[in-house]
């Protein structure tokens, strides 16, 4: 039996598949201590871990901060994250003395907690709520130019903050190290390596066990007339505009309608709902699903896994990169569509394109079955029992590195050669042309080789 520290930061996203891992946890006869917030106690308390409050760590945010925050900034994060570690270090140094952790489960964007891990020399293992990210997963993000023009602004503070943890003994070498997954540390994904993009990529250190869910309950379809979710989830949900659009689009149509607003707004605002909407602040999503025949999703992980395993296809209307890749991936396996008009018109044939044409469903179906036929909770608590995992198997990222250095010296060579072969058969005049379109096609080039090798490399080790 062991003793486990569980982290995570003040988040439903991330914190409600981290719950049933608890459970299963405690159940299998050890003891859990799950470091969160007061916003989760009783759920917390509900799976049988012993929680302890992190509240006091937060600290004052300005108005900018918390407005940062508020609009998911990854550099506000960052750096929120840094200061939370820095105000628990002296609580986490005595926790760690007393408690004694043999394993820390930590979420995969709390530092606290696998900075602690690292410093206190506890086995860490990772709980990652999206999708794992790497150098080829992380392709399938697309960053707005506003989150480009946060990540690239922001550096220079993220420097400067990371560099307060270092008298603290937590050596970090940049932000990225932090966060992105990497081959040789123990991660648990709750997706199934089908759904993963790239998962041929991560190596045995990577346990995919599909949604983490308390109810296995199979989906029930069966009633009168289609029943509609929308919900944006639980952090950028304050759109009663996009709320009200919904409204008008199905006020007239012969379907049930639920809509999940969240907490910060004042339901009142929506006006007189039509006897076939309702509209609460939270729902038990799970329950909803499993009757659900179309979801308008912000395409949060859990949000789709959650529509997935209850085979419900859905209207993807992501908003940020990370939920721009999850909504990418359930349109390639068929169970979605993308909401590209967000008028009223736009949100109500998106809705009957997926309530008529069937092959939505069967695509949500299929990733069900899929899903349940994963390891699942059992098997995560088994993967986080026998940490630390040895390495084994062909680690396909660090031979792609290898390699992607001789594609970098092969292109410019290229490039330089092709360079003065238009200056001597051309003209030397108009050069930089040729100059600044290599400049511009090496990305695409060395990322489109890159792509190829990588292919070859997973043919290979099969
Ligand atoms: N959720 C819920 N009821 C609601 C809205 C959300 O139980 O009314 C849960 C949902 O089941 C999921 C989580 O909150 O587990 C939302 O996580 P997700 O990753 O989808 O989005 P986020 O809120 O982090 O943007």
């Amino acid at each position: 039996m062991k003793k486990i520290a569980f982290f995570c930061i003040p988040a439903h996203g991330h914190t409600n598949p981290m719950l049933p891992v608890a459970a299963e946890l405690v159940g299998r006869g050890n003891t859990v201590r799950f470091y969160s917030f007061n916003e989760f106690e009783s759920k917390i308390k509900a799976t049988g871990a012993e929680f302890v409050s992190c509240d006091a760590f937060l600290g004052e945010l300005t108005q900018k901060e918390e407005a940062g925050l508020k609009n998911v900034s990854a550099t506000e994060m960052t750096i929120q994250d840094i200061r939370i570690t820095l105000n628990m270090d002296a609580f986490l140094d005595g926790e760690f003395k007393t408690f004694k952790p043999d394993v820390v489960y930590s979420d995969s964007v709390c530092f606290w907690g696998k900075l602690n891990a690292w410093k206190h020399n506890v086995p860490l293992v990772v709980s990652t709520s999206t999708f794992a990210f790497n150098q080829m997963s992380s392709q399938y993000m697309k960053n707005s130019p506003g989150e480009l023009a946060d990540m690239i602004f922001g550096l220079p503070r993220i420097s400067k903050e990371l560099k307060t943890l270092e008298p603290y003994g937590y050596k970090v070498k940049n932000a990225l190290s932090l966060i992105q997954s990497d081959n040789k540390t123990d991660s648990v994904v709750y997706t199934s390596e089908r759904f993963q993009p790239y998962s041929e990529s991560f190596s045995n250190h990577y346990a995919f066990v599909g949604p983490s869910v308390f109810s296995k309950a199979l989906p029930n379809k069966q009633k009168e007339r289609p029943l509609i979710y929308i919900s944006m989830g639980t952090v950028i949900n304050d759109r009663p505009d996009f709320y009200a659009k919904c409204i008008d689009a199905f006020k007239d149509e012969n379907a049930d309608v639920i809509i999940s607003c969240g907490n910060a707004l004042d339901i009142s605002v929506l006006g007189e709902l039509p006897e076939n909407i309702k509209v609460y602040p939270y729902v038990d999503q799970l329950k909803v699903l499993s009757e659900a025949d179309a979801f308008i999703t912000h395409c949060g992980m859990n949000s789709v896994s959650e529509s997935l395993y209850s085979a419900t296809p859905m209207i993807l209307y992501p908003q940020t990169a990370e939920q721009k890749a999850v909504a990418r991936r359930t349109k390639e396996i068929g169970a979605g569509v993308m909401l590209t008009d967000d008028s009223v018109r736009g949100i109500h044939s998106a809705v009957i394109e997926i309530l008529n044409n069937g092959s939505y469903a069967e695509g949500a179906e299929m990733c069900s079955k899929d899903f349940r036929s994963c390891c699942g909770t059992a098997g995560a608590a088994e993967f986080i029992e026998n940490a630390p995992h040895e390495s084994e198997g062909v680690d396909i990222i660090e031979k792609l590195n290898m390699l992607n250095g001789k594609i970098q010296i092969f292109y410019w060579l290229a490039a330089v050669a092709l360079t003065v072969l238009f200056g001597l058969l051309i003209s030397w005049k108009y050069v930089w042309i040729a100059g600044i379109v290599a400049g511009v096609l090496s990305t695409p080039i060395t990322k489109a080789i890159q792509r190829k090798k990588y292919n070859s490399l997973v043919n290979k080790t099969r």
